[in-house]
């Protein structure tokens, strides 16, 4: 017997609909290239339909993909309502890829139609021949001084909204269709593509609401530094959007003046990054007016204890750990301290806040632990958990036989289910057949107080097989020595763990979306050897 409960889909029209009817005064904030523009929730639904029927003019198939190169901006999130409510699916682009990785994802997800900010044209227009599939480049006018190609293929985003008659209703699909698509970074091979439903945006964004999660309600002003191309941007112009909260859009303006500017004039409430991007703001944080704040979320990479500590010290709030990827719409798991754990002293509680913390609710976590260690490959199961890949490359051996994501990463889970991320599979230093944790050496390293960033990857060892190389950015009008940096581990770390070779280095080379690129300094190390 069935329940007997309406089947109306969980879609992205629904949250359209919902933040039109009752937020509609609430605003969107976004910084462009020449200044802030600011329009409310009930402007941007009422352009995001014209959108859609823009997209009709623009003979643009059901299901098609509609490609994006933008900054966080109004018109992106327009994109982010107009695409999959009128049935087709968005991709969003990394603008900070290579020429060829470029090509090849866009050529792999077939783009029909490119979205594109005109400060980042010249990105996109070189390669434009290059993209088989690509009929239309729609410019939206961000302020940039690029030329526009005179080509008939380019149209302008306001020109094309102007051409419309009538507002489209939003098409019917299935809560189960595709609404987004989104690669993977890449660093273990080809990028792959992810591609969201329509049920698994809207339970994501649910998710997100949980008060034990981020808590994001009508009362948030929430500002995703996190880009719109980096899965959804975690999925906060949507929580946003259900929610009622406001949203501020950095746009370009990414230094952390302009970060840290902005959070204060528009009293932002929440935010969310990449560690790269709260240790920029870090040595300014003294200066900074950050009051409003009660949610900082840190994630996409191993956060730093010691980053997390020192905003705590300098501003009132630690950065809330919060572990996820592409595959996983992404967040899965949340750190959380105030509400739980009132058996635990403080040291024990902030220890917990530190972790990546347990599952969001109706996402599951398990740990492969194939010889009773408690370490061992994490994997997750759930409605907004990939089950497979789009394109040319399904990767069939991400997806364990009982259907859960492997996600390359190594973990262990405490008493309270809380998450601890020991490294990712390929980064962990086998050191005389024992491990040695990149990232909790990297934490250690980043606790001296003169260090900027620290990276640790595998060399290898006639004698170990591998050793440890750490490769140590010094903190700006500091310098550093090796010998105190391995006095400073000692103690904190197994002896056997410090790393006899450590490299001063200006900088750690960064993955697009702001990682420490693993890769890079493996290529940089072997140079290293050949010479
Ligand atoms: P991406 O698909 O680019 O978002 O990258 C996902 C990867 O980032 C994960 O598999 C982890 O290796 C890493 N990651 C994300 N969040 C965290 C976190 N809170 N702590 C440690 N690593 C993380």
């Amino acid at each position: 017997m069935q329940g007997l409960m309406q089947d109306r889909p969980l879609d992205v029209a629904a949250v359209m609909r919902r933040v039109e009817q009752l937020f509609g005064h609430k605003r969107v904030v976004t910084a462009t290239v020449g200044g802030e523009v600011v329009a409310t929730w009930q402007q941007v639904v009422a352009r995001a339909r014209r959108l859609a029927a823009a997209l009709d003019l623009l003979e643009i198939p059901p299901q098609a993909r509609v490609g994006t190169f933008g900054w966080n901006s109004q018109r992106h999130v327009e994109l982010y309502l107009a695409v999959p409510s009128s049935g087709r699916v968005l991709h969003t682009l990394n603008h900070r890829l290579y020429a060829e990785e470029l090509v090849h994802i866009v050529t792999d997800a077939a783009d029909d139609v490119l979205f594109v900010d005109r400060s980042l044209l010249p990105r996109v227009w070189p390669l434009i021949d290059d993209f088989g599939t690509v009929r239309r480049v729609v410019v939206m006018d961000d302020g940039g001084a690029e030329e526009l190609p005179s080509d008939p293929r380019v149209v302008g985003y306001e020109e094309l909204l102007g051409r419309v008659t009538e507002p489209a209703p939003p098409a019917v699909v299935d809560e189960r269709d595709a609404a987004s698509l989104c690669y993977t970074s890449g660093t273990t091979g080809r990028p792959k593509g992810v591609l969201y439903s329509h049920r698994s945006i809207v339970l994501h964004a649910l998710m997100l609401l949980g008060v034990d999660n981020f808590a994001i309600s009508e009362r948030d002003v929430v500002m995703p530094i996190v880009p719109m191309f980096h899965v959804n941007a975690w999925g906060l112009p949507y929580a946003a959007m259900l929610a009622g909260a406001d949203l501020v859009l950095p746009g370009p303006a990414m230094t952390p003046e302009a970060l840290l500017g902005r959070m204060a004039r528009h009293r932002v409430t929440f935010s969310a990054a990449v560690p790269t991007i709260w240790r920029g703001m870090e040595p300014l944080l003294g200066d900074a007016d950050l009051a409003s704040l009660r949610m900082i979320v840190c994630g996409g990479s191993a956060v730093p204890d010691a980053l997390s500590r020192s905003w705590q010290e300098k501003a009132g709030i630690p950065l809330t750990n919060a572990w996820g990827m592409t595959e996983t719409s992404p967040v899965v798991t949340c750190s959380r301290l105030a509400t739980a754990h009132d058996d635990l002293d403080a040291d024990a509680r902030r220890t917990l806040l530190g972790t990546p913390g347990p599952p969001l609710p109706l996402a599951e976590i398990r740990i492969a632990d194939d010889d009773g260690t408690g370490i061992g490959e994490l994997q997750a199961a759930g409605p907004t958990i990939a089950a497979g890949y789009f394109g040319a490359d399904p990767g069939k051996s991400s997806f364990t036989p009982d259907g859960w994501l492997r996600t390359g990463d190594v973990g262990t889970l405490d008493q309270y289910g809380y998450l601890r991320i020991v490294d990712r599979t390929k980064d962990l230093v086998k050191s005389g057949g024992e491990w040695i944790s990149s990232v909790a050496l990297e934490n250690e390293i980043m606790a001296h107080p003169d260090v900027h960033e620290a990276a640790v990857i595998a060399v290898a060892d006639d004698r170990w097989g591998e050793r440890p190389l750490a490769c140590v950015v010094p903190a700006p009008g500091r310098t550093l020595d090796d010998q105190d940096l391995r006095d400073h581990l000692a103690g904190r770390v197994a002896s056997w763990w410090i790393p006899e070779q450590i490299w001063i280095l200006p900088e750690i080379p960064k993955t697009a979306t702001g990682k420490f690129s693993k890769t890079a300094l493996r290529a940089l190390a072997a140079g290293r050897d050949e010479r």
